[in-house]
């Protein structure tokens, strides 16, 4: 079983409490209406999807339900580090 640690609950915990979403450190754009369609569409769709060492931000749904981040090796699916959203890019 994989286990997560919750950075927040500092607890490492079974995969099943948490939601993966999405892949981290993704910015809203500031006037969404000043973008071109190219523009909101790489904003929306286009993600890296890297081999290997990944910033994702996951949800500890079944726990204390707060969103935070992830570094996780998407070769091995190793976690190597979680931290609270809001932190910098690890
Ligand atoms: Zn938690």
């Amino acid at each position: 079983m994989l286990l997560i640690r919750c950075p927040y609950c500092e607890q490492d915990l079974p995969e099943v409490e948490f939601t993966y979403a999405g892949e981290a450190h993704i910015a809203r754009p500031l006037d969404p209406a000043a973008l071109s369609d190219e523009q909101w569409e790489k904003y929306l769709f286009v993600r890296a999807n890297p081999r290997g060492r990944h910033n994702e931000r996951w949800r500890h749904s079944f726990g204390c339900g707060r969103f935070f981040n992830a570094v996780r090796d998407t070769v091995s699916d190793k976690f190597e580090v979680t931290y609270k959203a809001g932190e910098p890019r690890k």
